[in-house]
């Protein structure tokens, strides 16, 4: 007896290159074809890709795009307070008008993108449906415990 792997249609698949994957999500792309678009609207993906076929309805991105957004967001604006404080000698207006606006411009202007990577990247990494495979492998309906005696 061999080895069997869990993932056979991923075996006879082709390959897929994260990085172009992430690259093209990011450029709110398809990530099989780098030709359709991968957003309807702001933050919603389409459900197939209209270029090429591919389904993109399998995303799960969640909540990982806003802590992606709020990590590179926070060290340029925390980055920034810091060294105005170190070396600038700024009025305080500055600051509070500065600084909330940075954090707001930059969270709307990379949300989009960072998702569209993670999207290209679930579907290099074949998660979530992206393989071929059932999304979650259905639930067997538990049988009643019946009436306690
Ligand atoms: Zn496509």
């Amino acid at each position: 007896m061999g080895v069997q792997f869990h993932d056979a249609a991923a075996a006879h698949d082709e390959a897929r290159d994260w990085r172009q994957a992430v690259s093209r999500g990011l450029k709110g792309r398809c990530p099989h074809c780098g030709n359709g678009r991968l957003f309807r609207a702001f933050l919603k993906p389409i459900e197939t890709c209209a270029s090429c076929g591919e389904p993109l309805h399998h995303q799960q991105a969640d909540d990982l795009p806003p802590y992606i957004v709020i990590t590179i967001v926070g060290h340029i604006v925390v980055g920034g307070i810091l060294l105005a404080e170190k070396y600038g000698d700024w009025p305080m207006w500055w600051h509070m008008a500065l600084w909330p606006a940075l954090t707001l411009i930059l969270s709307l202007a990379l949300m989009q993108p960072v998702k569209g990577g993670v999207v290209g990247l679930q579907w290099a990494m074949r998660m979530h449906g992206f393989g071929g495979q059932p999304d979650r492998p259905e639930r067997q309906p538990t049988p009643s415990p019946g009436p306690r005696p």
